[in-house]
C-alpha cells in the first residue's frame, strides 16, 4: 500500500472532532491528479452523500471551470481536498461554521507531501487562501483574487461559489471577464494533457 493510500485510510477513520460533530471525512485525492481544488469544509449535503461539491456551489464551480460532473469527479485528474473534511455544523445564525483548524493542522501537510506536487491548486475562499498562500495573501479575499496573476499558474484564488457570493460576483465583474477565461484555459489544459 502506498504512503498516500495509508494516509487516506487514516483520514477516513479520523474521529478527532467526534465531540462536536458526526465525523464523515470527505476527500477525493489520487496519486495522478495535476489539479487540486482546495475549498473550506463540506456542507451538510456533501457530508451526507460523501461527494464533494455535490450541491449548488459545486454546479457554479463547475460552470466557472467549464467542466461537467464526469470530468470534475475523475479522481485520476482532479483532487478535492477542503480545509476540513467533515461538516463543521451550523453557527447561531444558521451558517456553516468555519473549518475546524485541527483538521488542516493534523492532516494537510502530510496529505500534500504524500503525493507529487499539484501543478495548479484552486484556492476556493479565504480559508484555503490563508493556508496555502500564507504571508503572500493580500489583506482581503477580494484583493487576493484580484491579484491572481501573482499566484498563477501554481495557485488560482477564487471566491467561494456559494449563493451568498452572488452579490460579490455582481460587484466585481472583472472576475468573470479576466479570471474565468484563464481558469477555463488552465483547467482544459490540465485535464487534456
Ligand atoms: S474534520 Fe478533519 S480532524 Fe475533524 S474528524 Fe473530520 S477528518 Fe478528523
Amino acid at each position: 500500500m502506498s504512503e498516500l493510500s495509508k494516509l487516506l485510510t487514516q483520514i477516513r477513520a479520523c474521529r478527532i472532532c467526534e465531540a462536536i460533530l458526526e465525523p464523515h471525512p470527505v476527500l477525493h485525492v489520487g496519486p495522478t491528479a495535476r489539479l487540486c481544488i482546495a475549498s473550506q469544509a463540506p456542507g451538510l449535503r456533501v457530508h451526507e452523500t460523501g461527494l464533494s461539491f455535490n450541491d449548488a456551489s459545486g454546479d457554479r464551480l463547475r460552470d466557472w471551470m467549464g467542466v461537467g460532473r464526469d470530468a470534475f469527479y475523475d479522481e485520476s485528474k482532479v483532487a478535492l481536498a477542503g480545509m476540513a473534511f467533515c461538516f463543521p455544523g451550523y453557527d447561531a445564525q444558521g451558517h456553516d461554521k468555519p473549518p475546524p483548524k485541527i483538521c488542516a493542522a493534523t492532516w494537510r501537510t502530510r496529505l500534500f507531501a504524500a503525493r507529487p506536487e499539484f501543478e495548479t491548486t484552486l484556492l476556493v475562499g479565504h480559508y484555503a487562501q490563508a493556508w496555502h498562500l500564507g504571508r503572500a495573501r493580500k489583506s482581503t479575499m477580494t484583493e487576493t483574487v484580484q491579484a491572481w496573476r501573482d499566484y498563477a499558474p501554481r495557485f488560482v484564488p477564487l471566491p467561494h461559489p456559494s449563493w451568498r457570493n452572488t452579490g460579490w460576483l455582481k460587484a466585481n465583474p472583472w472576475f468573470a471577464e479576466e479570471v474565468l477565461p484563464y481558469l477555463r484555459r488552465r483547467v482544459r489544459r490540465l485535464l487534456r494533457d
